[in-house]
């Protein structure tokens, strides 16, 4: 069975200017436990040398997992703009 790493390489993105992911860094400050850091497939979530989470939204395969599972709601989250985004391709 294909790694989510090498599925991951099968799509193609369109990138959108403007992002379809914002986060509070605020809302974060008071999140102990930082769950998105693990529960994104894509990697988007990272915590920076400060303590705080930096995303990136290029890569996101838009499967929505950060939206439901942000308790602390710092997730503001759309789709691309047509024709932007993720491409599957199978
Ligand atoms: S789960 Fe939500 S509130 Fe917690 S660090 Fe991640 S984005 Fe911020
Ligand atoms: S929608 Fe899915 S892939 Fe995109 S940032 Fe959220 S958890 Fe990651």
């Amino acid at each position: 069975m294909a790694s989510i790493a090498e599925r991951l390489d099968t799509v193609h993105f369109v990138v959108d200017e403007s992002a379809h992911i914002v986060v509070d860094g605020e809302k974060c400050r008071g999140c102990e436990a930082h769950p998105c850091l693990t529960f994104c497939p894509a990697h988007c979530f990272t915590k920076n040398e400060r303590g705080g989470i930096d995303y990136y939204y290029v890569g996101c395969v838009e499967c929505g997992t950060c939206l439901l599972l942000c308790h602390g709601e710092a997730v503001q989250w759309s789709y691309p703009r047509g024709g932007c985004g993720v491409h599957y391709r199978f």
